[in-house]
């Protein structure tokens, strides 16, 4: 009696795991659909992570435009670690705010530092997918494309500067040599000495300063991109770190630096 009582029991039980087990396809079933809010900030994350296969499962197949977002992330990972650090951050902190759904279609407001931009979404097979961006977020990743390759190349002649200060006594070459020469020695990439925006060539202000002359190699530049970004001006450090500042604090400490000196930027 005791035996089959026991034998009852684990049936019951089994019934029940089993029930279980069929309770949870049935939840799965019923899935709840991400809504086009949700596909949105979804699609940020995986940006901000660099995870194309995250970004990409959110967005149209078709999407010749978002394919183009998340193929950058193939260029994000060899920009330098500074750069790569701000746009990731960019991503992570964008704020979805804004959800209209009409039909099968959606508009999804974001906001990315200050501006504020609109995401389309359709609905396809009961998922919102993000179509693309509006024109005018189109112009600003172009120019943020931009801006980033112009960092990538003043990045490349900012490490070759410090190979030949390594080779040539601790100092840089003077701007009336034949620079470009000299550090393409290092650089072996012509193209890094051009900003990809207006194809005009970077300014060097280096006047053969020997490293330890220097006051703060982190804040005196060697090279500036003369081409604005964003309302900013990409110089290379010659520690070979790079950044973009606002174009009037650059102006003004290439128009105050001392004789023999490099611009400091405060
Ligand atoms: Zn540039």
């Amino acid at each position: 009696m005791k035996k089959l009582f026991g034998f009852a029991l684990l049936a019951i039980m089994l019934t029940l795991v089993a029930g279980e087990k069929n309770d949870n396809v049935a939840g799965a079933g019923k899935a709840k659909v991400d809504s086009p809010k949700v596909v949105v900030e979804k699609f940020f994350v995986a940006m901000g992570n660099l995870d194309k296969a995250g970004a990409k499962s959110q967005c149209l197949e078709s999407s010749k435009i978002m394919a183009q977002m998340y193929n950058s992330i193939d260029n994000m990972k060899n920009a330098p670690k500074e750069v790569q650090q701000k746009i990731t951050a960019n991503f992570k902190n964008a704020k979805v705010f804004d959800e209209k759904i009409d039909g099968d279609k959606a508009i999804v407001e974001f906001k990315m530092g200050n501006q504020k931009v609109p995401f389309i979404l359709v609905k396809i097979e009961g998922k919102w997918k993000i179509s693309g961006p509006s024109e005018e977020v189109l112009a600003a990743a172009r120019e943020k494309a931009l801006a980033i390759s112009c960092l990538t190349h003043l990045k490349i002649l900012g490490q070759a500067i410090r190979m030949y200060e390594d080779e040539n006594k601790d100092t840089i070459p003077m701007a009336n040599s034949d620079w470009k020469k000299l550090i393409n020695e290092y650089a072996q990439d012509e193209k890094a000495f051009i900003c990809p925006k207006n194809q005009a060539p970077y300014r060097y202000l280096g006047n053969g300063q020997a490293d330890s002359s220097l006051q703060d190699p982190s804040r005196e530049f060697v090279f500036v991109c003369e081409c604005e970004h964003g309302g900013k001006l990409n110089v290379c450090f010659a520690d070979g770190h790079v950044a973009s500042h606002p174009v009037q604090a650059v102006k003004d400490a290439i128009k105050n630096a001392k004789p023999g000196k490099l611009p400091l930027l405060k």
